[in-house]
């Protein structure tokens, strides 16, 4: 497990949770696999450190949609990041584990919430994040 905190925004716990191998590019999924199937979702992985930050992260550096520190949909994604941020509880510059983010979620997003606060995002219509929050509820 690396030891420095891994770095995310906060719409991207849950995009993590959903994630199934899609991506905006191959160089962003080869990347957000890594972090999810290779770290968060491997053996150990939900003792690893998360820092939540305000800008774009450690999903978001081989984005094509990124713009520096910004996204091409700033918007947009400031909008999400609010509104996880909101469900979750979260605070730029507190860490947590992966552990605690998905108790967090048992905890504060009940199934079928994602489509407020997700709204707007590209990949709500597919199913598969709602389909993992239900899951990870079934596990409670
Ligand atoms: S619907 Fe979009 S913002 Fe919501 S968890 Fe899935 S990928 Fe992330």
């Amino acid at each position: 497990m690396a030891d420095t905190p891994i770095k995310y925004r906060p719409h991207h716990f849950l995009c993590s949770l959903g994630f199934q191998g899609k991506g905006y590019s191959d160089g962003f999924t080869a990347n957000m696999s890594a972090i999810v199937m290779g770290q968060l979702r491997a053996p150990g992985g939900d003792a690893a450190i998360i820092e939540v930050v305000g800008a774009t992260d450690d999903i978001c550096t081989p984005c094509p949609k990124r713009r520096g520190t910004l996204c091409e949909s700033q918007d947009k994604i400031a909008t999400l990041d609010a509104r996880h941020a909101r469900a979750l509880k979260l605070f730029v510059g507190s860490q947590l584990t992966w552990g605690e983010a998905k108790k967090r979620m048992i905890k504060h997003v009940p199934p079928g919430a994602l489509s407020h606060i997700c709204l707007g995002c590209q990949w709500l219509d597919l199913g598969l994040c709602e389909h993992a929050l239900s899951d990870l509820h079934g596990k409670d």
